[in-house]
């Protein structure tokens, strides 16, 4: 009977789901008894996971691992290149999250450029006239917004902003120029010359050793002035000391939308934490109730595969193992 580990709370339906399709010996692990892990993938033949980092050594204790499905997109928590090594896949969901985390960049976006949080605060404190007269709200309307990552979200944000009748800037060296154009975007070849000239910048890269720190101290001098900057995809994409530094002297960032961390979850000392321009959410990118049912509907779906050696590579991240 292939024995699967869920480690951490997915959608009671996909449990159903994968009891009903398998005969299956389903072991469940809250994040609090994540030193269970190791002991248990020994004999494991497919592990969900959604943020518990999966290392090399918690990979080799595994002796008949099929599939490793990522209750996500992002699969920098787990060690690829040791998957890679004892040729087990690594599956993500796709696009279940995908419309979900562009509506919470929309959000923040809207939310920096509309000082949604200070009006708030200011209505709350009784500074209804003070508020007025001191904060200024800008518009989306004709503004220049460059689209960090033309992937699966970046796309669905670029069609969401040009929506509100944004100049949409797409900054991907991955993706063909015409598909950008295509699309009805205007490519550009350099994401530091293109900053000078973007109102808002939204990153939607995969963390790598190529995007880690891509917004820099370098680059955060090429913003424009009262420009706005959202992160929904990893924290260590942005150099937070950096930040933290540009937004003290004031340098060129309006405000900021970050639902991603260096270190999560974010402590409420951390210098970041001290910017009032700066609104967070708790990284909840995926966390609607309809992209928690898609995401694990997928894993099981991704699992049940896995196990039939019949993986569908289009959620496969490491498809070149498949035979
Ligand atoms: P995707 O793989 O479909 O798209 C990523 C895009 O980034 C690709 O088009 C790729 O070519 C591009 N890219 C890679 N390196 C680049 C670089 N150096 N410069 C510019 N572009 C580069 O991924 P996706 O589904 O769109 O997700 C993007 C990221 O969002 C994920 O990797 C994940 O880290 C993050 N994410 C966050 C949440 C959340 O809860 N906040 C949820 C889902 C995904």
């Amino acid at each position: 009977m292939p024995k699967i580990i869920i480690h951490d709370a997915i959608h009671p339906a996909a449990i159903d789901e994968l009891k009903n399709v398998k005969d299956i010996n389903i072991v469940e692990i809250m994040p609090s008894e994540s030193n269970r892990l190791n002991y248990e993938l020994r004999d494991a033949d497919g592990i969900i996971l959604r943020y518990l980092p999966l290392r090399k050594a918690a990979i080799f204790s595994s002796k008949q691992l099929k599939v490793i499905a990522r209750h996500g997109v992002g699969c920098d928590n787990i060690d690829l290149e040791t998957a890679n090594t004892l040729g087990i896949p690594v599956a993500t969901v796709g696009d279940a999250n995908s419309v979900t985390v562009a509506e919470l960049t929309l959000y923040l976006i809207l939310a920096t450029a509309k000082h949604g949080l200070a009006y708030d605060r200011s209505v709350r404190n009784g500074e209804w006239l003070k508020s007025r007269e001191n904060l200024s709200p800008i518009e989306l309307f004709k503004k220049n917004v460059l689209i960090v990552g033309f992937g699966r979200i970046g796309r669905l944000v670029a069609a969401r902003c040009k929506a509100f009748e944004m100049n949409v800037l797409v900054y991907d060296p991955y993706i063909d120029k015409e598909r950008i154009v295509m699309e009805g975007y205007k490519p550009v070849a350099s994401m530091i010359n293109a900053l000078s000239v973007s109102d808002v910048i939204t990153l939607h890269v995969p963390l790598t050793k190529e995007t880690f720190q891509l917004i820099d101290e370098k680059a955060l001098m090429h913003f424009k002035k009262d420009a706005l900057l959202i992160n929904t995809s990893r924290g260590p994409v942005i150099n937070e000391e950096a930040l933290c530094n540009s937004l003290k002297i004031g340098q060129n960032i309006l405000s900021v939308g970050l639902d991603v961390f260096e270190n999560e979850p974010l402590l409420v000392s951390d210098p970041i934490a001290q910017f009032d321009n700066i609104i967070f959410t708790p990284h909840i990118g995926g966390l609607t109730e309809e992209c928690y049912y898609r995401s694990s509907m997928r894993c099981v779906q991704n699992i049940i595969d896995g196990i039939n050696g019949d993986l569908d590579k289009d959620f496969v991240i490491n498809s070149e193992i498949l035979r």
